[in-house]
């Protein structure tokens, strides 16, 4: 089995330079077993190539045959129901938030919870481990390889490339946040904020109040440098 050099670091330690790994498997096993037998989520492949032709998860492969795995296709679709992120991934849930993306996170969701809620509720599963993958119940997910906040939140949009409406999500619970007039806000905000800033928002969800501050700045920023670093939209 051959990966492209995107997914060669997802190959055993020893497989990792030549990117080139074989596979001993059992006759009637599938080619995404395969795959996923040697640490590869089918998440993260594209159409897979046996014997140089394209050939589906579920074919399988005869004894000795060329199995070549490449790195799937950007920019992805996002499924209707959004994003769901494990608990690991508390900064990226709150960035993505920020830029207005629908996005479904909690402290305490167990794996096999995660799983299941992909499917479920129609989510891709964002995660940095790649055992939770390669679980069979997973429906939708992406595998989370850059270190740090800000890295990972570039190779998700690079990865998605979905809609951005920044500001328009509460960063705490991802509820929609609607105007909310200074008059409404007035014993939640300090007073030193409320003479300061004109535009409030509530959200609909946990009833939080947000006012554009400081870091509505630093996402406009943010999205300055990101649309200038990422390459244009394909398709
Ligand atoms: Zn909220």
């Amino acid at each position: 089995m051959t990966a492209d050099a995107a997914l060669a670091g997802l190959l055993p330690r020893r497989a990792r330079r030549e990117g080139r790994l074989e596979v001993p498997h059992e006759a009637h096993a599938t080619l995404g077993h395969v795959v996923q037998a040697a640490g590869i989520p089918l998440t993260e492949v594209g159409t897979l190539l046996l014997d140089g032709s394209a050939a589906g998860p579920a074919t399988r492969p005869p004894d000795g045959s060329a199995v070549h795995v490449p790195p799937v296709v950007r920019p992805q679709p996002v499924p209707a129901g959004g994003f769901l992120l494990d608990v690991h991934l508390g900064s990226l849930a709150r960035g993505l938030r920020l830029l207005g993306l629908d996005v479904s996170w909690s402290p305490d969701a167990d794996d096999a919870t995660l799983a299941a809620r992909s499917g479920d509720e129609d989510r891709v599963l964002l995660t940095a481990d790649r055992g939770l993958l390669l679980r069979r119940s997973v429906r939708h997910g992406a595998l989370v390889r850059a270190a740090g906040a800000d890295a990972q939140l570039q190779d998700v949009l690079d990865r998605f490339r979905p809609e951005l409406a920044p500001l328009t999500r509460c960063t705490a619970c991802g509820g929609v946040l609607r105007p909310a007039a200074p008059g409404e806000v007035a014993g939640e905000v300090p007073e030193g904020t409320r003479r300061s800033y004109a535009e409030f928002s509530r959200c609909t969800a946990c009833s939080r109040v947000y006012w554009r501050g400081a870091h509505s700045r630093r996402i406009e920023e943010f999205l300055a440098r990101w649309a200038g670093a990422s390459p244009p939209r394909s398709g």
